[in-house]
C-alpha cells in the first residue's frame, strides 16, 4: 500500500468574482522512502497541492473535492482535532519562509524541547536535548543556536531552525515547500544530504516542492510535473528528467541544457501560464504547444502509464489504456 494516495484531487479557491480551479483532477501514488519533487512554473499549482494535503486551505473560501489517503485513512475526512495528532509527528512541513511561530521570549532550545513534549511528554531532558542538537548539525546549525532568542537568528538561520523542528518526531512525511531555495548552495546540499540518509535510515518519505529541476536531479528518486493544476508528467529523475516524454517537459528541460549545476528557474517556454478561473475542456498546455493535434483542443488527455510507474497526460502518446 502507498503510502500517500491522491485520488482524483481538486481544489478551488473562491474569490468574490471567480472560481480559480488551482489543483485540477490530481491522482498521484507515493510510496514509503520515495522522494519526489514537484516542479513546475509559479501559479501551476504545487503549494495549493501542499496544503491540501496538510489540511491548511482555508474552509470557506476554498472547495476540495477526491481523497488523500495517508496510511489507508482519509485526510479530508479527518476533523481538525484528529488531523492534529498527525501533525508534525507523522506528516511535518517546511515552506520558504516558514513563519516565525516560536516566541520571541524563550530560547530556541527551550522552545523545540517544549514542542516534543507536546506528543513526547515523557521524554527525558537529555535526551530531548540531544535529539536538538544532533538536528542542528543535520541544517548546519551550531550548538550555540540552542540558547539564542529567535530574534538573535538571521533569516537563513531561522529556516534551518524550522527545517529542524519538521524532523524532531522523524515523520513519515516531510513537505518541503521552497524550503531550501534561499538558502547558500552548500548549505542546501548539506541539508539534503542529511535528509537522504534518514530516508534511508527512517524510511523518512519526501515530497520537495521547487523551481530548481537541478535540486531535483540531486536528491529525488521520482518527479511530478505540474502545470495549470495539473499532473502532466510523473516517474522516476533518471526517466522523466533525461528522457521527457511530455512536450511541456520537453521544453522546461530544452530551456535547462545543464540542469545539473547552476539554479536556474522555470522559465523560457514561450507564452503564459493558462487562466485557472476558465474551465478548460482541452489539454491544458494547448497555447503553448508547438506539437498541439486538433484533438488536443477537443478532449483532455487521459494519463497513460508507462513502464516503470511513469505516466504522461498527452494524445500524442499511446499507452496502455486503450486509447
Ligand atoms: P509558486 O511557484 O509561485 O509558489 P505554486 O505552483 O505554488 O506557485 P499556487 O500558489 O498553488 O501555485 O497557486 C495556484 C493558483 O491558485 C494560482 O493561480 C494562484 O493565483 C491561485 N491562488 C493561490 N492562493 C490563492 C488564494 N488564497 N485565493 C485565490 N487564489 C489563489
Ligand atoms: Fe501538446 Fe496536445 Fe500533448 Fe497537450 S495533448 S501536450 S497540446 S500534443
Ligand atoms: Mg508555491
Amino acid at each position: 500500500m502507498a503510502l500517500l494516495e491522491i485520488q482524483n484531487l481538486n481544489i478551488t479557491y473562491k474569490t468574490d468574482k471567480k472560481e480559480i480551479r488551482a489543483v485540477k483532477d490530481f491522482s498521484l501514488n507515493i510510496d514509503t522512502k520515495d522522494s519526489i519533487g514537484i516542479v513546475g512554473e509559479s501559479g501551476s499549482g504545487k503549494s495549493t497541492l501542499a496544503m491540501g494535503i496538510l489540511k491548511l486551505l482555508p474552509k470557506g473560501t476554498t472547495k476540495t473535492t477526491g481523497k488523500i489517503l495517508f496510511d489507508g485513512v482519509d485526510l479530508l475526512e479527518l476533523t481538525e482535532e484528529e488531523f492534529r495528532k498527525l501533525r508534525w509527528k507523522d506528516i511535518s512541513v517546511v515552506f520558504q519562509k516558514s513563519m516565525n511561530s516560536l516566541s520571541p521570549v524563550h530560547k530556541i532550545g527551550f522552545q523545540m524541547k517544549d514542542i516534543y513534549r507536546v506528543h513526547e511528554p515523557d521524554a527525558r531532558d537529555e535526551e530531548v536535548r540531544k535529539r536538538i542538537l544532533e538536528l542542528f548539525r543535520f541544517v548546519n546549525l551550531s550548538d550555540r543556536v540552542y540558547n539564542l532568542y529567535p530574534h538573535e537568528l538571521s533569516g537563513g538561520m531561522m529556516q534551518r531552525v524550522s527545517i529542524a523542528l519538521s524532523l524532531i518526531y522523524y515523520p513519515k512525511l516531510l513537505i518541503l515547500d521552497e524550503a531550501t531555495t534561499a538558502l547558500d548552495v552548500v548549505t542546501q546540499g548539506q541539508i539534503l544530504d542529511e535528509i537522504m540518509k534518514l530516508e534511508e535510515a527512517l524510511d523518512l518519505t519526501r515530497i520537495m516542492i521547487t523551481h530548481d529541476i537541478s535540486v531535483v536531479a540531486s536528491s529525488c528518486k521520482k518527479v511530478v510535473v505540474m502545470y495549470g493544476g495539473c499532473l502532466l508528467e510523473s516517474g522516476y529523475v533518471y526517466d522523466v528528467l533525461v528522457n521527457p516524454k511530455h512536450p511541456y517537459t520537453q521544453g522546461l528541460l530544452n530551456s535547462f541544457p545543464d540542469f545539473i549545476g547552476e539554479k536556474k528557474d522555470l522559465r523560457g517556454i514561450p507564452g503564459s501560464i493558462p487562466d485557472l478561473s476558465l474551465e478548460y475542456k482541452s489539454c491544458i498546455f494547448t497555447n503553448r504547444c508547438k506539437k498541439a493535434k486538433s484533438i488536443c483542443f477537443e478532449k483532455i488527455p487521459k494519463i497513460k502509464t508507462f513502464p516503470n510507474e511513469w505516466n504522461v497526460a498527452c494524445h500524442l502518446l499511446g499507452g496502455f489504456d486503450g486509447e
